[in-house]
């Protein structure tokens, strides 16, 4: 091998290892994260499982979502696993249609409770167009996203129940956020070890405070901090570490003081959009750390 041969050789296999270093770097592979992304008043979370597969559950209003995405998803990935509309009010659902324009998407969950605006249309066009798999989702299933170098990454489906189900599909409630999609996302060495989230939509309180069976280290606190979505009884079956508040500026006066101060009061962190900036949550199945942009 002559001189010019070796250095080329020494060089591309030092290239190579940058690039993978990179790749590795990039996705965080190895790791559950979970972003919540800074959509203004509204929700949108991008999950990351520890092979890389991605679940976007809500897209908040506008289509903020899609810059989230770019700077947390490698860009050859133009795929998503699964996207999660939790119910069909615009602070929740309409940067999902810009995803559905972007993104290939694997399956698509959501309620099929039709609430006849214009937006509500727009996604069943947009749901019909991306030819996904559709799955109604109704408490008792769980997802298994992953399982992979003896980790597990799976989603419980707490709410809505099938009865109340089928009854909001024929006539909806009058207030959709009744028939929010309410998410437990675990992640550990087995599903009943670990870490865990809830990710709870805009669900009234008195439906929430049924549907907790276990602590878990994160809270996604319902309805943008509003207080029809927390009580102290949430707060005490679910003993959060930290409790994330997706918001941004509105007139309606969320986050409410009541539910500051009692998130407060049992000494949980708090973490919130409005002046947090985008928030990454990553564990190892076992512990947690967060960092957030502000
Ligand atoms: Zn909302």
């Amino acid at each position: 091998m002559d001189q010019k041969t070796k250095i080329f050789l020494t060089l591309a296999v030092i290239f190579a290892g940058l690039g993978l270093l990179l790749i590795f770097s990039f996705q965080n592979l190895g790791k559950f994260r979970l972003i919540f992304c800074d959509v203004g008043q509204g929700d949108g979370m991008l999950l990351v499982s520890h092979s890389g597969k991605q679940i976007i559950v809500d897209g908040g209003p506008g289509t903020k979502i899609v810059d989230c995405l770019s700077a947390n998803m490698p860009f050859w990935d133009r795929t998503v696993e699964l996207v999660v509309a939790t119910h069909a009010q615009k602070d929740h659902i309409e940067g999902l249609l810009e995803v559905l324009a972007r993104y290939k998407v694997g399956m698509i969950a959501e309620t099929k409770v039709n609430n006849s605006s214009e937006l509500y249309r727009a996604w069943q066009k947009a749901v019909e167009n991306e030819k996904a798999k559709v799955y109604v989702a109704k408490a008792g299933d769980r997802l298994s996203i992953d399982a992979k170098q003896g980790q597990t990454l799976s989603i419980d489906i707490l709410w809505p129940d099938a009865q109340r189900l089928s009854q909001w599909q024929a006539s909806p409630p009058s207030d959709l956020n009744e028939s929010a999609i309410v998410l437990r996302v675990n992640y550990g060495p087995s599903t009943s070890s670990g870490f865990c989230a809830y990710l709870t939509a805009d669900i009234p309180k008195e439906t929430l405070q049924g549907l907790i069976e276990k602590e878990c280290q994160i809270l996604k606190i319902a309805h943008h901090g509003s207080k029809t979505g927390t009580n102290e009884e949430i707060l005490n079956e679910v003993r959060p570490r930290l409790a994330i508040i997706q918001v941004g500026k509105n007139s309606y006066g969320h986050p409410t003081k009541e539910v500051l101060d009692l998130l407060r009061s049992k000494a949980v962190k708090i973490l919130r959009n409005d002046t947090n900036g985008i928030i990454e949550i990553k564990s190892d199945g076992r512990t947690f750390g967060a960092k957030s942009a502000r």
